[in-house]
């Protein structure tokens, strides 16, 4: 099959546009569709200094080198990476050097925060003890971490890997769910202090597009998933989601487009609210208590497990 802009041979083949496109014209495609999300979302601005949440797997690996590619001549932007290591056994290891490698073949700083030495324990253990689902832990505390370390080295801006597809999954989950106060947060909103704002530039491609345009740049690329991925609550709407777009192509972007079409409506019904600290910690949260600290004063008494007071990661800090 040919290219639909030029006489070269095609590689992939866009269902929901009908497109067929080679090498060159899906690398242009894409990179012209994610410049554009970055600034429709005014995702970039003059000054921000950005922290990449480099998890070294495939989706996250390429944002790094899209970024730095894209944007990394820029004098008046700064980049740097961090990678949570969550202690999931034959799986983070893997990654982490990957990561290791492609920051510094980027020449940009890459701090790695790990469970163990910040909240005393690995994802394992608690998964071991614990009565709540791996990504339950998982989820809240790279979040925190996340967010803790981007902010006391200074970043204007976090930017994760997040495609299409997960977006997708996640709006249904919260429709499923009626969780409508999640849902109202997956909305571009005001700041808020102690957060570090989050911009995700592969919003609007699919998942299956990154992994082709990473591959076709020559990225190094691992497709190993995480062991705890296949466990319920998001594989089957994973599935669901991804039959449907099978038959009818472009539904993926439709739940998107809902969203944004809900977004005036949530944003009256469900504003945003200033943040408290957590008593604990003292970093923000909604309620008293933030979700990590509770985690943790559930798991104490069963594993050695403590709260994050200060934070620690691999080497010093930047600024
Ligand atoms: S699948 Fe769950 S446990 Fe594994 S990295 Fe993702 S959120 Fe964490
Ligand atoms: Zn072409
Ligand atoms: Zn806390």
């Amino acid at each position: 099959m040919k290219c639909s802009y030029c006489n070269r041979n095609a590689v992939y083949f866009q269902r929901y546009s009908g497109k067929h496109f080679c090498k060159k014209h899906f690398i242009n495609f894409f990179e012209k569709k994610v410049r554009g999300v970055i600034k429709k979302y005014e995702m970039i601005k003059s000054g921000d200094v950005i922290a990449i949440a480099l998890s070294g797997g495939k989706d996250s690996v390429t944002l790094t080198n899209f970024l730095l590619e894209q944007y990394g001549g820029r004098r008046d932007l700064d980049f740097f990476a961090i990678t949570i290591d969550e202690g999931i056994a034959n799986y983070r290891e893997k990654t982490l050097i990957v990561a290791e490698k492609v920051t510094k073949a980027l020449g940009i700083e890459h701090y790695v925060v790990s469970f163990k030495d910040n909240f005393g324990t690995t994802l394992d253990e608690m998964v071991r003890v614990g009565e709540k689902l791996p990504c339950t832990y998982c989820g809240v505390m790279r979040k925190y971490l996340l967010n803790r370390t981007a902010r006391e080295l200074s970043a204007t801006k976090l930017a994760t890997a997040h495609n299409l597809d997960d977006e997708a999954q996640t709006i249904l989950m919260n429709f499923i769910n009626a969780d409508i106060d999640r849902l109202a947060r997956l909305i571009p909103q005001r700041e808020q202090e102690g957060l570090v704002m989050r911009i995700k530039p592969f919003r609007e491609v699919y998942e299956k597009e990154v992994v082709i345009y990473g591959f076709l740049k020559g990225y190094e690329l691992i497709f190993d998933e995480c062991p705890y991925s296949e466990l319920p609550v998001r594989a089957p709407i994973r599935d669901f989601i991804y039959e449907f777009e099978k038959e009818h192509p472009g539904r993926k972007i439709s739940i998107l487009r809902s969203l944004e079409k809900l977004s005036d409506c949530l944003k009256m019904t469900n504003p945003q609210i200033d943040l408290k600290r957590c008593e604990i910690c003292r970093e923000p949260t909604s309620q008293n208590i933030c979700q990590t600290c509770k985690l943790i004063s559930e798991l104490s008494g069963k594993i050695a497990v403590k709260y994050c007071k200060s934070l620690v990661y691999n080497r010093k800090p930047r600024l």
